[in-house]
């Protein structure tokens, strides 16, 4: 036994196949096509709004990304800058440039060491006097602190820090440009990105004294920078102010100022740049992808930064302040991954919607396929309400009601005349009593075909009782009533019923009348048909006889 469902599914199948009956098919276009257009409608609106929920939960969790990122970045930066306060400040440096013994110089060489190793990230911790020499350096090697002894100390006086933090006054504090460090004359490999934090020093007298210089290791700071960010963005980038990547998914583009090379965003993407560099923050859906962007200005009040110099000893190119020192936290969703995700929540409510539809098809042919039998089963009940069983012909309630109409459109148009012919056989009760029931059946079957025969499209018959016989002749007068009569009288009498070796001669009496405009109820002109059928008996039968008054 198939489930009705699946029975259903065979049905609709089979019924593709043998060219849809098309009232089954119209009920079922009717039921299923609104129920479709809504699961389409609906599953189109589910789809979008998934989207646009999608789109602002991406969106949301892009600004927390660099928000987290330049979170960490000022955390590092407002320690290094704590640090270096607090460097320049020890009572062994204050001892050391008021009196210049070697002791103070130990205590300073010694706190140095005690800071490097406390604060591990480091690189090299310096005090360089007015003329530019390192005095005191530590250096952070293999992790551990490593004091240079004094016939390595170098002269770093024309190196754009020393210069750029001596025109400084006291109080004030150099950051230099986030870049690679330079060891003798060449960019140090690997790449040892490197933040530099100094600050004049003087002596009790006022006078200048150098410099006490941090240099910070940028990687710390960019590792927690990419490790802040976490699984938020998969493309996290740093961005100095000309857009060049201090941090990239492709390492190769970074550094790009360092090698004069130009690997700017705005290069590669000028209208994400154009947008970029005008706005402190936001957040931009291009072609290119959705990119969110937060500004970060290292530099605290009070401090000041310069362009820096790619070649070691290259002079600087002026000073930058607070609002031109700045860093870019950026991260970019690629379009694909939208698209991706576009593409799955389609797939998903497009499986669903199919399945729905699916399911909604063999529902629908299911209700068709009832509704279908219903209406066939009341056409039936109606053709047999309306029909005589024995001879196919219209029963009484048919006739009538066909009398009816015609006389509500006679009542409007007298003009067209309405014949009406009332026909009964003649000794009926004779073919009954002579030769059986089912004879006179047989009779009556021929009578009505004979009298089918002769009928126009427009004309209706009934039997409207026993042996007897009614036809409305639309258009037709008592002449024509008359011809249609004799007509039908003739055929009967000469065409006699065969039933095996029996032939037998029906014979009819009729009587017609035609609607007058004077009548007031249809039965008016069947009454005078009837008169005039009677008359037709009395005056011998086989015979027509037509009402007295013509319309
Ligand atoms: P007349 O010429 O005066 O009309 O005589 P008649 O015998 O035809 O008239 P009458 O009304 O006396 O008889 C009608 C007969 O028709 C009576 C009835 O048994 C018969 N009859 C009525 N309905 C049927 C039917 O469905 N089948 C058959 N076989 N006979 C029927
Ligand atoms: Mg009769
Ligand atoms: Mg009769």
């Amino acid at each position: 036994m198939r489930s009705p469902g699946v029975q259903a599914a065979l049905d609709l199948l089979g019924a593709v196949g043998r060219g849809l009956r098309p009232r089954k098919l119209r009920y079922f276009v009717l039921v299923f096509l609104p129920l479709a257009l809504v699961i389409g409608l609906g599953a189109w609106y589910l789809r979008q709004t998934d989207d646009d929920l999608a789109m602002v939960r991406l969106q949301a969790a892009q600004e927390l990304a660099v928000g987290l990122g330049v979170n960490a970045l000022t955390r590092h930066l407002d320690t290094v800058n704590r640090d270096l306060r607090y460097v320049a400040s020890e009572e062994s440096l204050r001892v050391l440039l008021n009196e210049g013994s070697p002791i103070a110089l130990g205590h300073l060489t010694l706190d140095f060491i005690a800071f490097s190793d406390a604060a591990r990230f480091y690189d090299q911790i310096r005090w360089i006097d007015e003329t530019g020499l390192e005095r005191v350096r530590v250096d952070r090697v293999a992790g551990k602190a490593v004091v240079i002894p004094a016939e390595r100390l170098q002269n770093k006086g024309t190196r754009y820090f020393f210069t750029d933090t001596m025109a400084l006054n006291p109080g004030q504090v150099f950051v230099s440009p986030l870049d690679l460090n330079i060891e003798g004359d060449a960019i140090e490999r690997p790449y040892k990105p490197m933040l530099r934090l100094a600050t004049p020093v003087v002596d009790a007298a006022g006078k200048r004294r150098g410099i006490v210089i941090l240099n910070y290791l940028g990687r710390t700071m960019l590792d927690e920078f990419a490790s802040a960010v976490g699984r938020l963005s998969d493309d996290i980038q740093l961005l100095n102010g000309d857009g060049y990547w201090l941090m990239s998914r492709d390492p190769a583009d970074e550094w790009g100022f360092m090698f004069k090379q130009p690997l700017t965003l705005g290069n590669r993407y000028p209208e994400v740049w154009a947008q970029l560099r005008t706005a402190d923050q936001g957040q931009l859906h291009t072609s290119s992808g959705l990119w969110t962007w937060r500004t970060l200005y290292p530099l605290k009040s009070g401090e000041v930064s310069s362009t820096g110099a790619a070649e070691a000893a290259g002079p600087s190119q002026g000073r930058m302040h607070q609002d031109n020192y700045l860093w870019k936290a950026v991260s970019r969703v690629h379009p694909r991954q939208l698209t991706a995700h576009g593409a799955e929540t389609a797939t998903r409510y497009g499986i669903i919607a199919a399945i729905l539809i699916g399911i909604m098809a063999v529902v629908s042919w299911l209700l068709a396929t009832s509704l279908a039998e219903r209406a066939k089963a009341r056409e039936l009940l109606e053709r047999f309400a309306n029909t005589d069983g024995l001879t196919g012909l219209g029963n009484h309630r048919f006739f009538m009601d066909q009398l009816k109409q015609q006389w509500y459109l006679f009542q409007r148009h007298t003009e067209l005349p309405v014949g009406i012919l009332m026909i009964d056989l003649d000794h009926f009760k004779g073919i009954n009593d002579g030769h059986g029931h089912a004879v006179g059946d047989m009779v009556l079957q021929h009578v009505s075909r004979i009298l089918c025969a002769s009928l126009r499209q427009i004309d209706t018959a009934g039997r409207i009782g026993g042996e007897e016989f009614c036809v409305l002749l639309r258009g037709s007068d008592l002449d024509g009533v008359r011809v249609f009569a004799e007509r039908f009288r003739r055929q009967l009498e000469t065409e006699p019923v065969i039933v095996g070796y029996l032939q037998i001669t029906v014979t009819a009496s009729c009587g017609g009348s035609t609607f007058l405009s004077t009548d007031t109820i249809p039965a008016a002109a069947m009454q005078r048909a009837d008169a005039a059928l009677y008359r037709a008996k009395a005056a011998g039968r086989n015979r027509v006889e037509l009402a007295e008054v013509s319309v």
